[in-house]
């Protein structure tokens, strides 16, 4: 028996585009922040309506129930999503994020984000997300365990090494990678690129665990050689210390940057004089948290995000930026390495005040960029040095960095909206010959 329910559009959409021959747009109560960014895009650019039509809406969506038998011998009842929003340019591609706030509204707004962030590093790839309503920090590794071969078996007949790859996302690792492969595996036999961001050992790719911080790192690097910050001695926040979060800041401080707070979700540190990010990774996991690690004074996230720096670096969840407190950041830039961190009226705000803000779909694509190498291969079963995956993420992520400043500097318009543009004009042109 499956409960498993698989849908094409919302009845809702379709059923209003079918209605004349000027099909009327169709809505969806998507997550606004994504929605509303791909609306001021799709107008700037005057995209057509039928494409505008295909891109609003996701492929496919999955809504599955996974009954896990929990340590105390209870049954729990979980709900899992993947969403599969775009493939005109590729295989369906995109994390899963296990968290309690999971809902199939994000998890659909982060897939569109897929779309246009493997478009933007032109990777060969489409956009999905999946994730998982639940709370991956009060359950043990064998209950998350059985949650994951659960989820997988239920959505195993949406993924395919040609159809939709998983990746980690907020909540997931590679562990949680390699449970997808082997439960993938019992029906279909060994097939390693099903799944990326997996352990070396079992044909993960040497770099993908720093790929996205090392993404974030070229990127700033870039835009502060460009908008004339000294990377040298800036100072740098950083709200979030899980993977992308520890190796940004790590990598960004190679170059000479001081990190002067970091925070998790107990709270954040400040050193004036810039953080010892090996005591303080030492720290976190002695203990579990950044707070506590000695000559630091601690913050609030909330008060992080207002302290006096150079660059303000998000890179936990969404919506952290907001019109309530956008008027305390006080950095010349922020750079999104989680996705959507800024809401569009944050974003307006921090555009009057000439405060640059680089978009997640630029920032964040490391990961997925490196994730492309690794299904690349293990479809050639060859292994690439670490060496090579880095050089290879440089030249992809400075290429797509340079495509949305010069197109930033040729139509005067902010960085997101150049990104976005950029982005989906590769996807309406393949949308165009496909259709
Ligand atoms: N979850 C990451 C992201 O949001 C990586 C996705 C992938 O590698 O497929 O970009």
């Amino acid at each position: 028996m499956s409960s498993t329910t698989l849908t094409d559009a919302p009845k809702s959409a379709q059923s209003k585009s079918n209605q004349s021959s000027h099909p009327a747009v169709p809505t969806l109560p998507v997550n606004e922040i994504a929605c509303t960014q791909f609306q001021i895009a799709a107008d700037h650019m005057k995209l057509e309506r039928e494409i505008q039509m295909v891109l609003r809406t996701p492929y496919r969506e999955l809504t599955v129930q996974v009954p896990v038998r929990m340590d105390n011998g209870e049954l729990q009842l979980f709900h899992g999503y993947r969403v599969q929003h775009n493939a005109v340019r590729g295989p369906y591609k995109g994390g899963l994020r296990f968290h309690h706030q999971v809902d199939v509204d994000e998890v659909r707004s982060l897939a569109a984000l897929m779309t246009w962030k493997t478009a933007l590093v032109d990777v060969p790839l489409g956009g999905a997300k999946g994730g998982v309503t639940c709370d991956p920090t009060k359950m043990s590794r064998h209950e998350l365990q059985q949650l994951t071969r659960g989820f997988t078996q239920k959505i195993d007949m949406a993924l395919g090494v040609y159809r939709d790859i998983p990746a980690p996302d907020v909540g997931t690792n590679a562990q949680v990678m390699a449970w997808i492969m082997d439960e993938y595996g019992k029906k279909h036999g060994y097939t390693p690129a099903i799944v990326t961001g997996k352990p070396v050992n079992l044909g993960g790719s040497l770099g993908r665990e720093e790929a996205t911080g090392r993404g974030t790192m070229v990127i700033t690097r870039e835009a502060c050689k460009a908008f004339g910050i000294d990377i040298k001695g800036a100072r740098v926040a950083i709200q979030g210390f899980g993977n992308v979060g520890m190796w940004a800041a790590k990598l960004i401080a190679e170059l000479g940057a001081k990190i002067v707070a970091v925070s998790d979700v107990q709270g954040g540190i400040v050193q004036d004089g810039g953080l010892d990010l090996e005591k303080t990774i030492e720290h976190m996991r002695a203990t579990g948290s950044v707070v506590g690690m000695k000559g630091t004074r601690e913050v609030s996230n909330e008060e992080l995000l207002a302290l006096d720096v150079d660059v303000l670096i998000p890179a936990a969840l969404g919506g952290a930026i907001t019109n309530a407190n956008v008027d305390q950041v006080r950095a010349k830039m922020i750079v999104e390495a989680a996705n959507s961190p800024v809401t569009p009226d944050a974003d307006d705000k921090l555009l009057a005040r000439g405060v640059k803000v680089l978009p997640d779909i630029l920032v964040n694509a490391g990961g997925v960029t490196v994730s492309y190498f690794e299904w690349v291969q293990n479809l050639q079963q060859f292994h690439w040095s670490h060496e090579k995956v880095n050089q290879e993420l440089e030249v992809r992520m400075v290429r797509a960095w340079k495509a949305v400043y010069s197109r930033m500097e040729r139509e005067n318009i902010p960085l997101r909206l150049a990104a976005f543009t950029e982005s989906l004009d590769r996807v309406a042109a393949a949308a165009r010959q496909r259709y």
